[in-house]
């Protein structure tokens, strides 16, 4: 058949770029396009990105997939979305513009509007609901202070004009006719990061959006991770194609990774590290630190859950270093760098930038540089930089050893930190369990896709997926347990120096 739709395309919408890949049917990565945006630092603790540009590279991206696949849309089946989760987006629906800059899930500015927002019941006073602690990471106090503090925004929304959304909606917003009839849809997995969505529901939480002052008009319709939710505009990249995969990135990458039994787990080293793990059914609360979360609803089907370690800072410390203090040139000279020395020479990084997330939720932490002697050189920090990203991975894994009450047998791992074999190696040594790379990577982008293809049919379902993952590396433990345990608990005593650090 001539005009038989042999690919599915993918938008993953991340926190540093925006690309688009083109899959076919075993899974397989026939051409990407990819675009940086703009990191925008307007004072200490903020971050933001401008969402026409971000809007403006999808459309670029996904022409040059595309384009250098040599296909056109017509050889399209669907489009998946995954995203950056928690950055928010509010938008005027007559004129598609912005009100405001979307503030990123790193932002910390919110601190005192969660303190409030918590007053004498604390942290933890929506958890039970919503499976997250009152952290600045978070949609929710993200859009109240836009409410608060752009002019007239909370009249705006109050009146019905405003939409709020992740750029996962935002996007799909775009894509389906903006202004002129765009659907204003998300999934249940970037609602469940909100604060916003009751678990158990899987629906908006009308005391909890009150007590943020948020209209429910200006929330998404919450859908599954995998239906048509709209068809491409006409006139635009991908004309009547359907949209019909939406997933955050890290739940993406969980699909894409196959972990659909409880038990299994993968971790995305990325810009901040992700490791969640497949419990089933049921939501299941965490004692220690982690956030329950919601992992995929495939259709009519159950929504999947998951326990969710974040760590805030890993891939960025390693662009800080290059950016900031210009030790490296690109990141992966890092590991050059690192393979100059033998060991880190005592000294040990804590890059609490955004606070600590998992499992210490401490907003008011910031970065450390500790264990410092006239012998440390620069090999011993960047060697530090990287252990801190397979430390703060063990911090999380023995949480969730002690939420779930099994012990990991192996880590499945993606992003692009993995591209590291020195960290990869000190990863296996640090866990004591085997990690191993699957030979698509990209398995966010991957895992959009299956949640699209799936939905129309291109794929008959998960066993889809478990058919065409593949390993492609493994690294095997080879430290000492002694010396594993001596300095993961140096490592423990770092973190306690950054603790209660702003006035
Ligand atoms: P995201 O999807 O969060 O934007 P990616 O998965 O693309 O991130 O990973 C990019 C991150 O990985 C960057 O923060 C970068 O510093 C880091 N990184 C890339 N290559 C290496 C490397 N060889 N060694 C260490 N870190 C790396």
């Amino acid at each position: 058949m001539a005009d038989e739709k042999k690919y599915v395309l993918a938008i993953d919408q991340g926190t540093t770029s925006s690309r688009a890949i083109v899959f076919d049917h075993s899974g397989q990565i026939v051409e990407t396009g990819q675009l940086e945006h703009e990191q925008i630092f307007p004072k200490a603790g903020w971050v933001e990105h401008d969402p026409l540009e971000i809007w403006k590279n999808v459309r670029e991206v996904v022409g040059l997939a595309l384009t250098r696949a040599n296909l056109t849309y017509h050889d399209i089946a669907a489009v998946g979305i995954t995203n950056q989760r928690e950055t928010t987006v509010v938008w005027d629906k007559t004129t598609g513009e912005p009100v405001y800059n979307a503030i990123v899930w790193q932002d910390t500015r919110t601190d005192k509007i969660v303190n409030e927002l918590g007053g004498s019941e604390g942290q933890d006073k929506y958890k039970a609901k919503v499976g997250l602690p009152l952290a600045t990471y978070f949609s929710g106090p993200k859009v109240k202070w836009i409410l608060d503090n752009v002019e007239g925004a909370r009249e705006r929304a109050e009146a019905g004009d405003l939409l709020f959304g992740n750029t996962d909606s935002w996007v799909v917003w775009n894509m389906t006719g903006g202004k002129d009839g765009g659907v204003h849809v998300t999934d249940v997995t970037n609602a469940s990061r909100t604060m916003l969505m009751d678990l158990a529901t899987l629906s908006w939480d009308e005391g909890i959006a009150k007590d943020m002052g948020i209209p429910l008009s200006m929330l998404p319709e919450i859908r599954s991770s995998s239906e048509v939710y709209g068809e491409g505009r006409q006139g635009g990249m991908v004309p009547g194609i359907p949209i019909a995969g939406i997933l955050g990135d890290q739940q993406a990458a969980t699909f894409g990774q196959a972990c659909f039994e409880v038990g299994m787990a993968k971790n995305t080293y990325g810009t901040g590290n992700f490791m969640l793990l497949n419990t089933g059914t049921e939501p299941v609360p965490s004692k220690n630190g982690l956030l329950t979360t919601v992992a995929y609803k495939i259709g009519d089907a159950p929504a999947v859950y998951a326990l969710e370690g974040s760590i805030a800072v890993t891939g960025s410390l390693v662009q800080w270093l290059r950016d900031n203090i210009g030790i490296i040139s690109n990141a992966a000279e890092i590991e050059d760098l690192a393979k100059t020395v033998d060991d880190n020479g005592g000294a040990y990084f804590v890059p609490a930038f955004s606070g600590l997330f998992a499992p210490y939720w401490k907003s008011d932490a910031r970065g450390a540089l500790v264990g410092l002697t006239r012998y440390v050189n620069k090999g011993h920090i960047a060697r530090a930089v990287l252990e801190a990203t397979a430390f703060q991975t063990r911090e999380v894994n023995d949480a969730m050893t002690a939420d779930s009450g099994v012990a990991l047998t192996e880590l499945k791992v993606d992003g692009g930190m993995i591209a590291n074999e020195t960290l990869m190696q000190f990863q296996a040594d640090i866990l004591g369990v085997d990690v191993v790379r699957p030979k698509v990577a990209e398995t966010t982008a991957l895992g959009a896709a299956y949640a699209a293809g799936i939905a129309v049919g291109f794929w008959q379902g998960e066993q889809d997926v478990i058919d065409n993952w593949a390993e492609d590396k493994r690294w095997t433990p080879s430290m000492d347990e002694g010396d594993r345990e001596r300095t993961y608990r140096l490592w423990k005593k770092a973190v306690t120096r950054t603790f209660d650090w702003v006035d």
